[in-house]
């Protein structure tokens, strides 16, 4: 009696080692290196496709709090988030490659999973079978997940932000610093003045663009949107937005810039860097154009280019279970993006309860609900009863936990008091399941 993981991304690496720490023996099948995705650049388990941050780790925040849980809960990902971290403020930004190394050695060396480098294209048969194979599943198994489930697949379209080197950045003009100076300066800060702002966003405008043909309409993620659309917006939006000068004070001169482009450590060597918001569908040669207009990128080595593909996600509201087991299939289970779940930690949260499910489908057990007060909880129960006609992809945030009983006005103390009952509520659960 055995699982098959499909997908060794991050929900799939996940699924198998918590099916396997339960003592069920896996097969993953991961397609790479031998058959590529338009986003991926390696053989690694749990690649990371574009940022390399995790996001805010404080549990004043909702993202911070998905987090604490997936520790508490022995999450495989996150430890290896947490072996591979890099200086990023407030939030969990990782060495990529470090990452990935630490997430393909926890699943590879498990006595109980064996890897094997295949693309499947359909769905195999087995007595629990977890699909996981991201935003990008290849062609001939998307459609007979399609036919399996009976639904057409929804879609929307996701960015990738450049990489750049390190010593290609000018830092007689670009300066180190953090927003509000909190925490240590590990950003790079790229001043514009209100002219060089405007010359960059007209440029952005009437860039060419690659946009990748689909069937079907696509929307943008409205968080992750590209650069150039949020130009298109309004003349101010990008000023408002991934480029706000709000907290940052350049220490040369003590002032406050018009705009800033901030930069993000991408490796522990910090030899590579990526642009903050700055995810894109612009050609190549444009891009190129592009960092001429940002002060301090003119000379950018770009080692990576932003990139645009459309990605698509099961109707879960109509066809899966806040267990992650789909409704017609008990023995078949969904994670990742591919639920509609959307982002890095998100994906592995789906992941993780798919995988202690599927372990207890396996053994005949019923499976577990996580309490929607908890962010697991609060993020699944979402995607399985939001609206199906409307149905969008969502990050984990507060908005997702049921209201506290008693109004708090405070946001801080409000969301401090929503993690509180979070946590105490996924111990008692932890401890009544047994998990
Ligand atoms: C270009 C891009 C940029 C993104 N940027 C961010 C970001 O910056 N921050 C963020 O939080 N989220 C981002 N996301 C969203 C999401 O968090 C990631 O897609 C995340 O990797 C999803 O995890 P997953 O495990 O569901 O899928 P993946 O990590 O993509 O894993 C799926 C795996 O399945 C494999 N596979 C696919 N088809 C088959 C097959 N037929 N047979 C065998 N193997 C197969 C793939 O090779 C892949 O390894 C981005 C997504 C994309 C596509």
């Amino acid at each position: 009696m055995g699982a098959i993981v499909v997908g060794g991304g991050l929900a799939g690496s996940e699924a198998a080692w918590q099916l396997a720490r339960q003592g069920i023996e896996v097969d993953l099948y991961e397609m790479r290196p031998h058959v590529p995705t338009a986003a991926h650049h390696s053989g690694w388990l749990g690649e990371l496709v574009c940022s390399n941050s995790l996001r805010a780790d404080s549990p004043e925040n909702a993202a911070g709090l998905l987090k604490e849980e997936l520790r508490f809960l022995n999450s495989l990902v996150l430890n290896a988030a947490d072996r591979s971290r890099v200086p990023a403020g407030g939030a969990l930004a990782v060495d990529r490659e470090g990452f990935a190394r630490a997430v393909t050695e926890g699943v590879s060396s498990h006595p109980l999973i064996r890897v094997h480098r295949k693309e499947l294209d359909r769905i195999p048969g087995g007595d629990l079978v977890i699909l996981a194979t991201g935003p990008l599943t290849t062609g001939l198994l998307a459609k007979d997940i399609q036919r399996r489930l009976g639904t057409g697949y929804l879609h929307f379209f996701d960015a990738a932000a450049p990489l750049v080197t390190a010593e290609s950045v000018n830092m007689a003009v670009a300066w180190w610093g953090a927003r509000y100076d909190k925490g240590t300066p590990d950003y790079i800060n790229c001043p514009l003045d209100e002219g060089q702002y405007h010359v960059l966003v007209d440029f952005l405008i009437n860039a060419t663009r690659h946009i990748p043909k689909i069937e079907g309409e696509s929307s943008y993620f409205e968080g992750c949107m590209p650069v150039e659309e949020m130009a298109r917006r309004g003349p101010l939006t990008l000023a408002y937005g991934p480029l706000k000068p709000v907290g940052l004070i350049d220490p040369r001169t003590g002032k406050r810039h018009f705009a800033v482009v901030q930069l993000r450590i991408d490796n522990r060597q910090r030899s590579l860097f990526n642009l903050v918001g700055f995810q894109t569908s612009l050609i190549h040669a444009e891009q190129r154009r592009m960092m001429t207009l940002i002060p301090g990128l003119e000379d950018a080595e770009i080692v990576r280019y932003g990139m645009m593909h459309q990605n698509s996600y099961i109707h879960s509201p109509v066809v899966l279970q806040a267990t992650g087991a789909c409704r017609q299939a008990p023995g078949l289970f969904f994670a990742g993006q591919l639920t509609g779940v959307e982002g890095y930690i998100e994906s592995v949260a789906s992941g993780l309860v798919a995988g202690i499910n599927g372990a207890r489908f396996l053994r005949g057990q019923p499976a577990v609900m996580f309490p929607p007060e908890t962010a697991i909880g609060g993020l699944m129960d979402y995607i399985v009863t939001a609206e199906p006609d409307h149905f969008q992809p969502t990050n984990i945030n507060w908005g997702l936990l049921p209201p506290l009983e008693k109004r708090v006005k405070q946001k801080k103390q409000r969301n401090a008091q929503l993690a509180m009952r979070a946590r105490r509520s996924l111990q008692a659960f932890r401890q009544s399941e047994g998990i």
